[in-house]
C-alpha cells in the first residue's frame, strides 16, 4: 500500500517534470524585401521572393547574418540568367543570358571571403521546356516562382588567394 502510495507520487512528479520542461525556443527568422529567412542551428533556410536577383540577395543575406565561410544550395525557378563559362586553359570567360521560364534545378556554392570581402561561388544548373539543362557559373538569376535556398554557416574565416598560374582564386588555408 505505502510503496503504491510512493510509486505515485514519483510518477505524479516525474509527469511534472516532463510537463514543466521548457520548449524549444522559438526558431529565430527574418525578412526583407529580397529575402524571408529562418535560423535552425548554423543553417539557415532561405526563400528569395519572387523577381528578386538571387545574386543580390544571397550577398545581401550573408552581409546581413554576417556568414563568412558555408555552403549554398538550392533550387526554384527563373526567367532570366547570366551564366558565365570559364576556360581554365585560354584564361578566358564568356558570359550568356538566357531569357525564358527555367527550373532552377541546382544551385550549389560556396561562401568564402577574398581580401576580406565577401566571395560568392556559384554553379547552377537549369532546366529548359523541353527537358535540356544548360549550366555554368550563375552570375545573376531573377526568380520566378520559388527560391528556395539553404546556407550552411561554417563558422570560420576562410580566405582565397589568386593563383597567377593558373588565373583561379582558391581557397587558402594558410590565411
Ligand atoms: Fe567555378
Amino acid at each position: 500500500m505505502k510503496r503504491g502510495f510512493l510509486l505515485s507520487v514519483a510518477l505524479l512528479l516525474l509527469h511534472g517534470a516532463v510537463l514543466a520542461q521548457p520548449s524549444a525556443p522559438p526558431a529565430e527568422s527574418g525578412e526583407t524585401a529580397l529575402y524571408a529567412y529562418r535560423k535552425l542551428g548554423n543553417r539557415y533556410i532561405v526563400s528569395i521572393k519572387n523577381q528578386q536577383e538571387i545574386v543580390a540577395a544571397l550577398k545581401a543575406f550573408c552581409q546581413a547574418q554576417r556568414v563568412r565561410s558555408g555552403s549554398i544550395t538550392g533550387i526554384g525557378a527563373v526567367n532570366a540568367a547570366t551564366l558565365r563559362f570559364i576556360d581554365t586553359s585560354s584564361r578566358r570567360f564568356t558570359e550568356k543570358m538566357f531569357s525564358e521560364q527555367l527550373e532552377m534545378t541546382n544551385l550549389s556554392g560556396n561562401v568564402s571571403t577574398l581580401d576580406g570581402a565577401l566571395y560568392l561561388h556559384l554553379h547552377i544548373t537549369l532546366g529548359r521546356a523541353d527537358y535540356t539543362a544548360i549550366g555554368g557559373h550563375l552570375i545573376a538569376a531573377t526568380i520566378n516562382g520559388a527560391g528556395e535556398i539553404v546556407i550552411d554557416d561554417w563558422q570560420s574565416p576562410l580566405e582565397r588567394t589568386y593563383d597567377e598560374a593558373v588565373g583561379v582564386n582558391f581557397y587558402d588555408f594558410k590565411k
